[in-house]
């Protein structure tokens, strides 16, 4: 039912803007992940959406239908908080039942419903537990399962999988994104958490000091990043500044030292100031060949992978994650050379403010 769209939403708080101009169209029984750092206006947005938070200015509309300044109970939204706040010394059954939707229903209709939720979220047979008496994931569930039963057609998630322990954070996403797919709700679920959003969303926000950098599909916005920002918030980037010196099958970039590498082609002019990035996960690592030359500064064993930083040319910091069958190639010191497909690489204007400013995640 319901499409949610934001026109030009500004938050300030002193001179902090928590949102700064947001523009965000959500489609009917969309799933869309709002991803960025700690800080970036996150819960502020949902807030909004939610009708708990004023904006400054600008207009959020809820099917073409203006509800920027309607309180939360007519709104047809509700939101699951970072923390549950379930009630404590209310059994799982109780707090289902809280919401103010249904407090004027019958016994009847309030068991029925609480069967069908509980149900959902896999509680049938904890409906009298106190909350104390569950794992975190259960009381995930139970807050689930309270918001579900109010009936909204909207589905706010802020960092809804934030505290829970990793094992069950996976498991989690599969089920919550399909429940909010089978009552098809309209969702907007925010996280910090890059693989959290890339598995579970049909589209992505990135959101970065209030302002939306890129929305896409999970692929668009890893593969296609529209900035340094998004393609190092997305997908780790090695990123290399310089020149472009050359412009065919491949756009070739030279730093200050003579160095080259060879890029996907681009927009950019000859002589352009540009950066070059690759993410991590598309950089090769050998041992006799390669477009830049280094050393191996530290090795991490992350179980399938070895995740390794190098220092190449003597100045430059790339990292790569190598298969673990490749462990005995390398160790701490080793010579190495790095590679990839320029199709992978790509070009962007030097940013305004410098490549470090812009990779800050503040
Ligand atoms: P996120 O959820 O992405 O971590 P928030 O929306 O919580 O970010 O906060 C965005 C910015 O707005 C932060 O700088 C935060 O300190 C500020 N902020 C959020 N809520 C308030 C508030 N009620 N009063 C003052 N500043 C706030
Ligand atoms: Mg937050």
């Amino acid at each position: 039912m319901p499409s949610i769209r934001l026109s030009e939403v500004t938050k300030k708080y002193g001179s902090t803007r928590a949102a700064d101009g947001l523009n965000l169209e959500v489609q009917d029984k969309e799933y869309l992940c709002i991803l960025g750092p700690t800080g970036a206006g996150k819960t502020t947005a949902l807030r909004m959406v939610c009708g708990l938070t004023l904006p400054s200015s600008g207009r959020i509309f809820f099917d073409e239908q203006d509800v920027t300044g309607m309180e939360v109970e007519r709104r047809e939204a509700v939101m699951l908080s970072q923390v549950y706040s379930l009630f404590p010394h209310m059994d799982v059954q109780q707090n289902v039942l809280f919401g103010p939707s249904i407090k004027e229903w019958s016994e009847k209709d309030c068991n029925r419903l609480a069967r069908s939720m509980l149900e959902m979220v896999h509680l049938s047979n904890r409906a009298q537990a106190l909350p104390h008496e569950l794992s975190g994931g259960m009381q995930q569930r139970t807050a689930l399962a309270r918001a579900l039963a109010s009936g909204s057609k909207v589905l706010l998630l802020d960092e809804p999988l934030r505290a829970l322990d990793a094992r069950l954070r996976i498991e989690l996403r599969k089920e919550l994104r399909s429940l909010a797919k089978s009552l098809e709700l309209t969702c907007i679920h925010v996280t910090h958490d890059q693989d959290e959003a890339l598995v579970m969303a049909d589209r992505i926000a990135v959101l970065r000091r209030g302002k939306v950098m890129q929305v896409g599909t999970p692929k668009e916005v890893f593969e296609n990043p529209n900035s340094p920002f998004v393609a190092n918030f997305v997908g780790q980037s090695n990123f290399f500044t310089g020149k472009v010196v050359s412009k065919g099958e491949w756009t070739i970039v030279e730093d200050q030292r003579g160095v080259r590498v060879p890029a996907r082609p681009c927009d950019m002019e000859i002589g352009e100031e540009v950066v070059m990035a690759v993410k991590v996960g598309n950089t090769r690592i050998k041992s006799d060949e390669g477009f830049l030359k280094g050393t191996v500064e530290r090795m991490l064993y992350e179980g399938s992978n070895v995740h390794v930083d190098l220092v190449l040319c003597d100045y430059l910091r790339f990292s790569v994650k190598m298969p673990n069958r490749k462990i005995g190639e390398f160790e701490v010191g080793s010579p190495a050379y790095v590679s990839w497909n320029p199709r992978e690489a790509l070009v962007f204007p030097i940013p305004p403010e410098g490549l470090e400013e812009e990779l800050k995640v503040d």
